[in-house]
C-alpha cells in the first residue's frame, strides 16, 4: 500500500487511450491497492489508473454511499437523462468547471476479482462513471466544461 504520485494536466500521459486488462497480477492488485490510497488521501471520490502514470483501463470510485468500486474494463452500457453541475479533478488541482452529464449510466466491468459486475449510477456517481471513463480515453473534463474553468478560492477582496 502507497501513495502514488498524481500527474497533473500537462502531462502527456493523461492523453493517452489505456490497454485493458486481460488477467489479474499481483502488479495490478498491488495497483489497485495504492489507487485506493492515493484517492482517499487527496480527498477524491474516483481516481483513474492513468492519474498514477499506468496506461490501463482501471478505475477505483468511492462517492461516500457507502461502496466503493473497482471497474477494470469498464464499458457504459446505457446513459440517460441529464445533469448540469460542477466538476473537479484531482489532476487538475484548484479548479472546477460546469460539465453536462447523464444523470443515470449503467456500467459493466470486471471486478478485482475479474468476475463481470454491472454497477448502476445516479447523480453524483454516474458523473464519478463518466468523469473516471473519459480518463482511459485521454479525455479530461475540461474538454468538456461549459464556460472553461475557475479557480476553487474564493477571490481576494479588494
Ligand atoms: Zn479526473
Amino acid at each position: 500500500m502507497a501513495i502514488r504520485k498524481i500527474r497533473v494536466d500537462g502531462d502527456d500521459v493523461l492523453r493517452k487511450v489505456c490497454k485493458p486488462v486481460d488477467k489479474m497480477t499481483g502488479r495490478i492488485a498491488t495497483l489497485i491497492d495504492d489507487m485506493y490510497d492515493t484517492m482517499y488521501e487527496a480527498n477524491g471520490v474516483g481516481l483513474a489508473a492513468p492519474q498514477v502514470g499506468i496506461l490501463k483501463r482501471i478505475v477505483v470510485i468511492d462517492v461516500c454511499d457507502g461502496e466503493a468500486y473497482t471497474l477494470i474494463n469498464p464499458v457504459i452500457v446505457e446513459a440517460d437523462g441529464e445533469q448540469v453541475g460542477d466538476e473537479g479533478c484531482l489532476s487538475l488541482p484548484g479548479l472546477i468547471g460546469t460539465v453536462k452529464r447523464p444523470n443515470h449510466v449503467v456500467c459493466k466491468a470486471l471486478n478485482e476479482n475479474m468476475e463481470e459486475i454491472t454497477v448502476e449510477g445516479e447523480g453524483l456517481l454516474a458523473r464519478a462513471i463518466c468523469h473516471e471513463l473519459d480518463h482511459l480515453e485521454g479525455i479530461l473534463y475540461k474538454d468538456k466544461t461549459e464556460d472553461g474553468l475557475y479557480s476553487t478560492e474564493a477571490p481576494e477582496e479588494a
